[in-house]
């Protein structure tokens, strides 16, 4: 007898998709049985020969907790990843006060206690050295390090570009055996270049400052110094928005020489085009800076497909409409970001119905790679008997058609308003319960639980030879923080 059996799908697992019904008992599956199976259960789901793949596992998420409530928080950003298929996510430290020692961070993950939905973690700000280890023991989910700075989100006291302090840091991380995320940037040179630009008579608006922001030698300089960085100290590195030619070609050639590190790109930078920004201005920032140039396109695929990309990211960034009206006052200080939770998993199947990626791939990108990066692979991220029963059913055939008025994000908004897409999530479960079905929240403030840094020593996760197919075992060799 389980309490739930999911009838009439196919069912995803890490080692392909099976013809099964799945039985769940307590939080998690205790079974995969044949259609003939006669296990009964209290509850029968019917599928309705529909797709079941595992929760999304998100390691990039902007609640906006605490400080900035007005324009997102736990209990709707959760309402918004839950609708989506999300699971689990992992948010990040630039809020008010910033998440960068242990009294932050345990104030920041009582709130979240009380209202998320889902489960979450909090990685926090890799700045202050003496809290490094410190917030390692209180339980936090990894680090994040910008390098990017300029005015909030982008806070100029989390930024961190010198290269002496970040190996500092590195070295720091290293020793916890928790992941270290940075997102890449020269900001020095995207400065001197921004003014430049200016001086040769490019107007400062949100168009100039696209192109800068997405400028590849501001991110790819970047990245050849954070590689060499993680070989000298081994630290967990997973590199953010690696949207850039040239840092793939880097990050493809380090994986080829046996370099063990992850990265991750995020959708809005190679879905949103140049329309999107005429529609609606700085809603769709970077706006087809990377959409039309075919040949970094043409890169981005190629590495979301063979493995050189290890995950998707939301980066759920969350603006009120008020606040991106700075972007047409100062781009270069002003917010940038949108709110992606309810529809990245919608705008994903999309490109896997339009046969950019493959379905296989899209779950490891989704789902797999990224619980594997938080070290919670296969309790998360994986359809198997003893994991968690975080499920999504997924109808691969619906049109999708993304609305403003419909978002759960307290911005409400979003930058798919009026695309049609094809292919998203009907029924969300989290450990064996409904947390949304056909577009509404069914889940409860304060089920959500925290999820815990796991120390590991950095993995590879993908075998660049077979791309998608063939997976290095996590290595859960466990090691005990070094006190500093
Ligand atoms: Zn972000």
């Amino acid at each position: 007898m389980a309490d739930t059996r999911i009838r009439n799908a196919t069912v995803h697992t890490p080692a392909g998709p099976i013809e099964a019904d799945i039985l769940i008992t307590g939080e998690q599956i205790s079974g995969l049985v044949s259609r003939d199976d006669e296990t009964r259960a209290d509850r029968e789901v019917d599928a309705g020969g529909k797709h079941i793949i595992p929760g999304l596992v998100d390691p990039h998420a902007h609640t906006r907790v605490p400080g900035y409530e007005y324009k997102e928080d736990y209990l709707t950003s959760s309402q918004a990843a839950a609708v989506g298929g999300i699971t689990t996510y992992v948010d990040m430290p630039n809020v008010e006060p910033p998440t960068d020692d242990v009294e932050t961070y345990e104030y920041k993950r009582r709130i979240a206690d009380d209202t998320c939905i889902i489960d979450f973690g909090h990685f926090v700000s890799g700045t202050k050295l003496e809290e490094i280890p410190r917030l390692a023991e209180a339980g936090a989910t990894g680090y994040k390090i910008f390098q990017v700075s300029g005015g909030y989100p982008h806070d100029p006291r989390l930024a961190m570009g010198e290269t002496e302090k970040i190996y500092a840091a590195f070295d720091q991380i290293a020793k916890t055996g928790l992941p270290c995320l940075v997102h890449p940037y020269n900001q020095p040179l995207m400065d001197m270049l921004s003014a430049q630009a200016v001086a040769e008579g490019a107007p400062r608006d949100i168009n100039t400052f696209a192109r800068m922001y997405t400028n590849d030698i501001v991110w790819s300089s970047a990245v050849a110094v954070l590689l060499r960085l993680q070989k000298e100290t081994g630290v967990r590195l997973q590199l953010l928005h690696t949207h850039a030619g040239e840092s793939l070609k880097l990050i493809k050639r380090a994986k080829e020489e046996g370099q063990r590190f992850t990265c991750a790109v995020d959708l809005k930078y190679y879905h949103l085009t140049s329309k999107d920004m005429q529609e609606q201005g700085a809603r769709a920032l970077p706006g087809g800076c990377i959409t039309e140039d075919d040949e970094r396109m043409a890169i981005i695929w190629e590495s979301l497909n063979d493995g050189t990309i290890d995950t998707i990211d939301s980066d759920h960034a969350p603006h009120t409409l008020q606040d991106l009206e700075k972007m047409y006052v100062d781009p270069w200080t002003g917010p940038f970001g949108s709110p992606q939770y309810q529809d990245m998993l919608s705008v994903i199947l999309t490109d896997v119905h339009n046969g950019k990626l493959s379905f296989q791939r899209a779950i490891k990108l989704l789902c797999e790679n990224p619980a594997r990066v938080i070290g919670q692979f296969p309790k998360k991220g994986a359809i198997q008997v003893g994991a968690d029963a975080d499920l999504v059913v997924v109808d691969l055939n619906k049109e999708v058609h993304p609305r403003d008025e419909e978002a759960y994000s307290k911005c409400g908004w979003t930058p798919y308003h009026g695309w049609t897409l094809t292919g998203g999530p009907e029924m969300t479960f989290l450990r064996g319960q409904v947390i949304a079905e056909n577009g509404k929240v069914t889940g409860k403030p304060g089920y959500g639980r925290y999820i815990a840094g796991v120390p590991q020593v950095p993995t590879a996760i993908t075998n660049l030879l077979s791309p998608g197919l063939a997976f290095e075992p996590v290595a859960a060799k466990e090691r005990v923080p070094q006190a500093v």
